[in-house]
């Protein structure tokens, strides 16, 4: 036999002697020791002997009868179990307390019930009602061992005791009252007739136990509820008979033989692990479940089984979620370091649909077998559990997808407007749908059904993103817009003003203006009808428009300044003077003679081109109405060109002071015009 391994160190063993603990070895377990003190063990050994995962697929049979009347040499022959058995040389006691031992014919467990014969030995019958309390909670047989010549002693030990598992019965599965009180919960007593002779036939002696167990039930006081109840409402009665097992060894033998298979072939009628009687208690929770019953038995409080077994659903499912959770959390941690980077991991709906669906089917498997109202509850905790612990997964992704759909819009816009021609306004439709759809497909591939999930938020914060994208985008293309009509203006209006101020006339101005205007209005036209499409507000159109008309001005303005400059101005005068003065009214050059009136002819001449001058000094139409309004400048020209948008000076292109200089610059340059004309005028007479 196995015994205790010796203390690493008995130097330091306590001085003071431990309780006695829960004995085991052999593959059995003292479940309930002499101090009635439960094994903290039971789960460990329902582990090793391969329980645990039966569901209900797994039976207890317990026994009980008198001290030394062959149970324990009976369960070891019926169950192949190794309990002790009293050695007939010492005649010693065994000790009282609950044994374990799994059966090796099949998965049932066997307690060994001992010390159920209290009153026998004169003792009280606290130990005996516990176990009785304890053993009808949870097994499905009880085998009540006993003497063939006790039968019929209706004051017998055996008769105490039935009683007391009687009464024990009713206060377990009776109810409180007539409403609650219910007889599904059936148990088994399996009388075994040890010694039995042959000589009173198995009927006789099982006529005589059933009206004892009868007449037992008849004098139990009952609460008023179960007055009617019978015997039969939470018993079955069956018997089996042994012959003498030193005398008869043989056939002893061969009559455990046939008995055991009454307890592990399914297809006999008198099969005894009925569905009916097992206690519906799940393997996984045996453990906490005897544990449960026991305290309360021990605690001497009211037994409520329904209680009992809401407990051990509640703890046995939190246990079962905890269970899978660490499954499912480790599944998840593989692509939390991805999603954190801010990739989009593809499928991940998928995969924590996946997730979902193993924790949940796991869990269902074990936990579906308890008390059906708490694993609901625990289920659906377990799932917001769940669903809590992977919504980070689901916000990342989320929030990776509406950073991709803003790059990618961003991408397909900068792409788009890099074609020769494109409708701006078309291209952000296209480029704003082709974000939202790219979101939408991860963000509902990742939305989980029954989660409490929604992506409708990032989506409106991806729709704000896409907005102030595209509001840029639309403001650099109308700044490209402004400086496209600005070329144009340039382009169309240089020439004509260069043209007409080089031939300055009285209606040099209008010509100048007109075209202004024609320009001007064209350009606008052309701005507006492309900007159409771009959805620009009224204001953001007034403030395009007004930098295409403070440009245009400046544009006329810079290219009026430059026909104006001191040099182009003494170039115009001269060529115009040289017109007069050396070409006749033909075109053709003058060769002056001498009786030609050459001091009249650069009088007249010189006097016509002075009288042009003015015209350079101020823009002033003949038509009043070409006068353009001075535009209000944009704010980065007023710096610089103040003078240019100043209501005082915007006009004026020659100041008096410069006027008069140029007067006299001009005057001296025909002046040696002149003197050079009278020379060679002189040089041709000489000749
Ligand atoms: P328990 O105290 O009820 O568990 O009884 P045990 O199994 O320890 O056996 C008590 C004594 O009865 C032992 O000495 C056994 O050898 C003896 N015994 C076992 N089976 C039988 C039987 O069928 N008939 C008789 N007369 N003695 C038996
Ligand atoms: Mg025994």
């Amino acid at each position: 036999p196995a015994t205790a391994p010796a203390p690493a160190h008995p130097a330091t063993a306590p001085a003071v002697p431990a309780l006695p603990t829960n004995k085991s070895g052999e593959g059995r377990l003292q479940i309930v020791n002499e101090q009635q003190v439960f094994s903290k063990e039971l789960p460990a050994y329902l582990s090793k002997w391969g329980l645990l995962d039966k569901g209900f697929a797994y039976d207890v049979v317990a026994v009980f009868g008198s001290q030394s009347t062959g149970k324990s040499t009976l369960l070891n022959r019926l169950f192949g179990t190794t309990f002790d058995v009293m050695d007939e040389a010492k005649r010693q006691q065994t000790t009282k307390g609950i044994w374990m031992c799994p059966s090796a014919y099949s998965s049932a467990l066997v307690m060994d019930v001992e010390g159920t014969d209290g009153r026998e030995r004169g003792e009280d019958q606290d130990f005996e009602r516990k176990s009785a309390l304890f053993s009808l909670a949870s097994t499905e047989v009880l085998i009540v061992n006993l003497w063939e010549h006790q039968i019929g002693l209706y004051q017998g030990a055996n008769m105490g005791l039935l009683k007391t598992v009687f009464e024990v019965n009713l206060s377990l599965f009776g109810g409180n009252d007539a409403s609650k009180a219910k007889s599904k919960d059936k148990t088994l007593i399996l009388f075994v007739i040890r010694d039995h002779v042959g000589a009173t036939p198995l009927s006789n002696l099982t006529a005589t136990l059933t009206a004892d167990m009868e007449k037992i039930w008849a004098s139990l006081s009952k609460p008023p509820h179960l007055a009617d109840t019978r015997l039969t409402d939470y018993f079955d009665l069956s018997f089996a008979a042994l012959p003498h097992k030193i005398l008869l060894p043989e056939k002893f033998e061969e009559a455990v033989v046939d008995l055991r298979k009454r307890f592990t072939d399914r297809t006999r009628p008198d099969y005894v692990f009925q569905p009916a009687y097992h206690k519906r208690i799940p393997a996984d929770g045996v453990g906490f479940y005897m544990e449960g019953i026991w305290d309360q038995v021990v605690a001497n409080k009211d037994l409520d089984l329904p209680t009992q077994q809401e407990l051990l659903a509640q703890f046995r499912c939190d246990e079962i979620a905890a269970t899978v959770s660490e499954v499912f959390a480790t599944s998840s941690k593989a692509v939390r370091k991805p999603v954190e980077a801010g990739t989009i991991v593809d499928g991940l709906g998928g995969l924590i649909r996946d997730w979902l669906k193993t924790a949940t089917a796991n869990f269902d498997v074990a936990a579906s077998r308890y008390h059906a109202g708490v694993y609901q509850r625990k289920r659906q905790a377990l799932l917001d559990n769940l669903h809590a612990a992977v919504s980070p997964l689901f916000l990342g992704q989320l929030k990776n997808a509406h950073k991709a759909a803003a790059a990618k819009f961003i991408a397909d816009v900068t792409a788009s407007l890099k074609a020769p021609t494109y409708d701006f306004a078309e291209v952000v439709t296209r480029a704003t749908k082709d974000a939202r759809d790219g979101f939408l497909e991860v963000a509902k591939e990742v939305t989980i059904d029954g989660a409490d999930w929604e992506y409708q938020h990032e989506l409106d914060l991806l729709n704000d993103d896409l907005k102030v994208i595209a509001d840029k985008s639309r403001a650099d293309e109308t700044k490209k817009l402004v400086n496209n009509a600005e070329r144009a203006v340039k382009r169309q209006l240089l020439e004509p003003v260069e043209l007409a101020l080089s031939k300055p006339s009285t209606t040099m101005w209008d010509k100048v203006l007109t075209t202004y205007r024609d320009v001007n209005g064209a350009a606008e036209k052309a701005y507006l009808s492309k900007a159409k499409s771009y959805n620009c507000t009224e204001e953001e159109n007034a403030t395009a428009l007004h930098t295409l008309r403070s440009r245009s001005w400046l544009v006329l303005r810079k290219k009026l300044e430059e026909q104006t400059a001191d040099a182009t101005v003494l170039l115009t005068l001269r060529e115009s003077f040289e017109e007069r003065f050396r070409y006749d009214d033909n075109g053709v050059p003058r060769v002056w003679k001498p009786e030609d009136d050459l001091e009249g002819a650069y009088k007249k001449a010189r006097d016509e081109t002075l009288a042009l001058l003015p015209l350079f000094a101020t823009i002033k139409p003949k038509v009043d109405d070409l006068l353009p309004e001075v535009p209000e400048p944009d704010a980065a020209e007023a710096e610089h060109d103040a003078a240019a948008f100043d209501p005082d000076t915007a006009l004026v292109l020659v100041t008096p002071t410069r006027l008069n200089s140029l007067e006299s610059r001009f005057k001296r340059e025909a002046d040696a015009a002149f003197v050079e004309a009278k020379r060679s005028m002189v040089s041709s007479v000489s000749q």
